[in-house]
């Protein structure tokens, strides 16, 4: 019998919340699972046994008393429960106290040994309910206004996780933002004035300018003569940490946690080949297209050792030479949408956007191109620009990310690459088109160089992508901001990072995304399993190694090696394996012993 995490089947509250036109937020718990390779499987209540140790209920909407009596029982017998949200008909079988509903509020979370990697903020979470502590229960988290956000309790055999939050909403909201229909409002402080008169991403921000960002480590707080002009006349409070990619860690230390404390080995695949903690993205933005500019970042690239993703912005071009040096130079040629209306074709739309796509290909030679970011973070409207990159075979997009110096870092609460959830239109559905997000522009012009390292190190932290964006004439122009590309990437090679284009982020993760590994235990020994639709050099299997025990010795059956990493605060087993088409298998040996022995 392989671990695998139980789904509660929510078909019927998704048809209501469709027919009702509201978005079933529930539904990105596959996004979740799926981007970190977590073995799921979707049932009804009635179909959970005592082989299945964790049980999610992602909405409890349209679960009806025999539903919630089922899932008691299961929960008495051994299981554990974890229920996301309103716990609805569950509330009262399992005597659940709601004091609040929130619709926007932060919570923090308590020190308890179920967390490797507790939050260092209040995290920001949109929707959810707050529940009374009564005895014999754990709080592990509490909301800004004293309720419980998140109980461990004791039920029978089993164990119950009420996670007051709406985790899935509040991932997609942070990510997302709100449709983009007019200005946001700017931060109070006069560091991130988005009130431009230009729609971008940001106008539409979850998290927000007042409450989640701070000034870098080792800065002085922002004095009052502070004024937005370039370069920055000092360090500004910055999105410092990704609140989104702590929601995910938060459900994937419950996930691990209750299915160690059974013994039992829930595999996943590392984000990234074995070994390698976060990748770094450096982008290029080709404004103007002058080619003395172009030329400049050819070289600062070449210094840095860097291959960059180039996008491409019409109108103009550098012109043949240019163009085809970037080209050879190995530098990925990428779409930079421009709807800044300074030409007839530079304005939001599909067709602006399909022309603009045939003209870069046009001028650059490259067919395939696979990767865009939109000029000025432009943005409109929720998803439909997605509905376009789908269209016209763009795979990744990177237009995400900060236009002013106070909403650098993770303004977007991630930095790891996943698929954006679909609008109403779309039935909610899983947009075809990675969301690479940008974390800085131009270090020492655009952002403040402090955002160095708070970027870097959050990558690090959550095992994503750093993405610094550059454009020619500052790295011409500018010394700072040329020698901070030659610094960057230096600390993240240091720090055990690679350097990655768009291009190869994208391969990397659609063939991942193929692979689906398992677990079964047996005699003492642990038989993985891999099934892959792609090929992969050097993928890493990751297991959690056993409660209580460190690992001092382990063997292998079959091709591959293994290692010991820490991910997310905990330790794995990583097997190093080369996965093609088709199953694989191995067998691990484990003498483990108990922990402070
Ligand atoms: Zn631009």
């Amino acid at each position: 019998m392989t671990t695998s995490i139980a789904l509660i089947r929510a078909d019927g509250a998704t048809a209501r919340a469709h027919a009702e036109g509201r978005h079933a937020w529930w539904l990105y718990v596959e996004e979740i699972l799926g981007h970190q390779r977590t073995p799921f499987f979707w049932c009804e209540p009635d179909g959970l046994t005592a082989a299945t140790t964790t049980a999610v209920v992602s909405t409890t909407e349209n679960l009806d008393h025999t539903a919630a009596e089922r899932l008691h029982e299961w929960t008495e017998q051994g299981g554990t429960l974890l229920i996301v949200g309103a716990p609805g008909t569950l509330g009262e079988r399992f005597g659940l106290d709601i004091v609040t509903t929130l619709g926007d509020s932060h919570v923090t979370f308590a020190s308890n040994e179920i967390w490797t990697q507790r939050p260092p903020v209040a995290l920001h979470a949109l929707g959810g309910v707050g529940y009374r502590l009564e005895s014999g229960t754990d709080s592990l988290g509490t909301w800004a206004d004293g309720s419980v956000a998140i109980i461990r309790r004791s039920v029978g055999n089993g164990v119950l996780l009420a996670l007051g939050p709406d985790l899935w909403q509040s991932v997609v909201r942070i990510q997302q933002g709100f449709p983009v229909h007019a200005d946001g409002e700017p931060a109070q402080d006069g560091t991130a004035p988005i009130d431009d008169g230009l729609l971008k991403a940001e106008d539409g921000m979850a998290l927000s300018l007042e409450d989640d960002r701070a000034i870098p480590p080792g800065e002085p707080e922002l004095g009052d003569d502070y004024e937005h002009t370039y370069p920055p006349p000092s360090a500004v409070p910055v999105f410092h940490e990704p609140h989104a990619d702590h929601w995910r860690s938060v459900l994937h230390q419950l996930l691990w946690e209750s299915t160690a404390s059974r013994g039992k080995v829930l595999p996943w695949l590392s984000y990234w080949p074995a070994g390698i903690p976060a990748i770094a993205h450096m982008s290029h933005d080709a404004d103007i297209n002058d080619v003395e500019d172009g030329l400049a970042a050819l070289v600062a690239f070449a210094e840095a050792d860097v291959k960059v993703t180039w996008c491409q912005v019409h109108p103009g071009g550098y012109g043949r030479d240019l163009h085809r040096a970037i080209t050879l130079a190995g530098h990925e040629n990428a779409l930079h949408y421009n709807a800044m209306d300074d030409s007839d074709l530079a304005t939001w739309g599909w067709p602006q956007m399909r022309a603009q796509y045939a003209w870069a290909q046009a001028v650059t030679g490259e067919e395939d191109i696979v990767s865009n970011k939109n000029h000025y973070t432009r943005w409109e409207g929720w998803t439909e620009f997605y509905s376009w990159c789908e269209q016209l075979g763009i795979k990744i997009d990177q237009s995400r990310g900060p236009s002013k110096q106070g909403t650098v870092g993770f303004p977007f609460g991630t930095a790891h690459v996943t698929f954006p959830m679909g609008d109403l239109d779309a039935g909610n559905r899983l947009m075809n088109v990675l969301n690479l997000p940008l974390h800085t522009q131009d270090l020492a012009w655009a952002g403040h160089v402090a955002v160095r390292d708070v970027v870097l190190e959050a990558a690090l932290a959550h095992h994503g992508v750093a993405h610094f964006l550059y454009h020619g004439p500052h790295l011409r122009k500018r010394p700072l901001t040329r020698a901070s590309c030659l610094e960057v990437a230096g600390l993240a090679r240091e720090r055990g990072m690679q350097w990655w284009t768009s291009r190869e982020i994208n391969s990397w993760e659609r063939a991942r995304r193929t692979v689906d590994v398992d677990v079964e235990q047996r005699e003492g020994s642990w038989h993985v399993r891999a099934r892959s639709g792609a090929h992969l050099t050097q993928a890493a299997i990751l297991l959690p190694v056993p409660d209580g025990s460190v690992v001092e010795e382990f063997e292998l059956d079959g091709r591959g090696s293994l290692d010991t990493v820490v991910r997310h605060g905990r330790q794995f087993l990583e097997l190093a394996v080369d996965l093609e088409p088709g199953v694989l298998a191995w067998t691990v040996r484990i003498g483990a012993s108990p922990a402070g022995r």
